[in-house]
């Protein structure tokens, strides 16, 4: 089991389907489509975030949602 890095430059939240309306892709600050693969009763646990404006996909492991850019190393 890879561990979860949670240092993804500020983007430190547990995922909760409210947060949708909050976070933005990091790329082009459009709204996110949320997959869910697995949830619990408060959080989404497993899942995938996915930008239709640049079509890229974040993932969600172990609730943090993973919004670094994946071509974004610069
Ligand atoms: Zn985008």
């Amino acid at each position: 089991m890879p561990l979860v890095i949670k240092d993804t430059g500020g983007y430190n939240y547990v995922m909760k389907p409210d947060l949708l309306d909050i976070i933005v892709c990091p790329l082009c600050k459009k709204r996110l489509q949320l997959t869910v693969q697995e949830q619990n009763e408060h959080e989404i646990v497993t899942g995938f975030l996915f930008c239709s404006e640049c079509s890229n996909t974040y993932p969600i492991s172990d609730t943090i949602p993973n919004l670094l850019p994946p071509q974004a190393v610069s």
